[in-house]
């Protein structure tokens, strides 16, 4: 079948009177754009910090860190991603630069370099900060193991170099390696909303536990302002069954955390770190940019950054 995505933004065909399913998504994608056009947003005043984690491997955390970064900068806000991963993706998404020799995160992490030391700002926006990660930080998870405060040290520099910023910051992304280990720990303790992006393939739940476990773990000994904000679905293929059991499956036991929007599998999205952008960057009118935009536009609005005041704001 034809990819909706890229015929949406030229539309060669008319729209009116056709009836099949392609012609019915694609007045549904062009809908979804005139409302992100007029969607006010308001920003609340504070910083949140979100670690996008999921111990599986390949299930979009990089992809949805980056792409909800470029999005809410999108929108005007002021937008930090550390990438805390020694495969350096997000950092190649945001075409910030991350050979051997740049100071990265590992510096910040083993050497206690002050992150503003490290930030770069991605090509893409000014609103879009980058703190790389390069191949340093492979060794980084066993040198950790034996320095003073381990668990705290990203902790410790973010809030450093938060507590010295005269423009405040109104998000934090931090992406995460595919494992529980010491990288992972350390975004935990730094983070107050977790972001889970679970594919929608089979196994989606599995290893869930594990991670909501280690979560436990991190609030009771180490963080206990984290919590899981937000469930984000991707890679969905609508016209599988799989992947709507997996959404449905996934909404009855998160119905609060998982986002009304869901990104669709697309190629562009897949495409756009070969060019060294975002897609909201490479296509900001494809299907998939369109649906990251959107879910950005959910995690401002839903304000999870403390729930109490929430409530006690929504009750007054
Ligand atoms: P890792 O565990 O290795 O860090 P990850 O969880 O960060 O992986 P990504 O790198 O974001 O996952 O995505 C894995 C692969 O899937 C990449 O090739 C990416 O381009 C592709 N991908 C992610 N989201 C989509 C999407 N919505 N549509 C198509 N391809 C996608
Ligand atoms: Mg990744």
């Amino acid at each position: 079948m034809k990819q909706p995505e890229n015929a949406g933004t030229t539309a060669p065909f008319s729209l009116h009177g056709d009836d099949t399913p392609l012609a019915r998504e694609l007045a549904d994608l062009t809908a979804r754009r005139r409302a992100l056009e007029t969607t006010n947003v308001r920003l609340n005043g504070k910083t949140r910090v979100m670690t996008v984690s999921n111990q599986k491997g390949g299930v979009g955390k990089t992809t949805t860190a980056v792409n909800i970064a470029a999005s809410l900068a999108s929108v005007g806000a002021r937008v930090l991603v550390i990438d805390l991963d020694p495969q350096g993706n997000a950092s190649t998404a945001l075409n910030v630069p991350h050979t051997a020799d740049i100071p990265s995160v590992y510096d910040v992490l083993i050497d206690e370099f002050p992150l503003a030391d490290i930030i770069q700002v991605s090509p893409e926006s000014p609103n879009l900060l980058c703190a790389p990660s390069t191949i340093h930080l492979a060794g980084a998870e066993i040198e950790l193991v034996s320095q003073v405060a381990r668990e705290h040290r990203l902790r410790t520099a973010l809030e450093d170099y938060l507590a010295g910023l005269e423009e405040r910051l109104d998000f934090v992304l931090i992406d995460c390696p595919p494992s529980l280990g010491l990288l992972t720990i350390n975004a935990f303790v730094a983070a107050h909303e977790l972001l889970i992006p679970i594919q929608c393939e089979y196994y989606a739940l599995e290893g869930l536990s594990q991670l909501l476990g280690t979560v436990k773990m991190i609030q009771k000994h180490l963080n206990p302002k984290l919590h899981l904000s937000t469930i984000l679905l991707t890679m969905y293929d609508g016209r599988t069954r799989l992947a709507q059991q997996v959404a449905e499956e996934v909404r009855e036991h998160f119905p609060h955390e998982v986002l009304a929007t869901v990104i669709p599998r697309s190629v562009r999205v897949s495409e756009a770190p070969s060019f060294g952008q975002t897609v909201i960057a490479y296509d900001g009118q494809s299907a998939g940019a369109i649906a990251y935009r959107e879910a950005a536009i959910e995690i401002i609005q839903r304000d999870n950054a403390e729930p109490g005041v929430r409530e006690t704001e929504e009750g007054s």
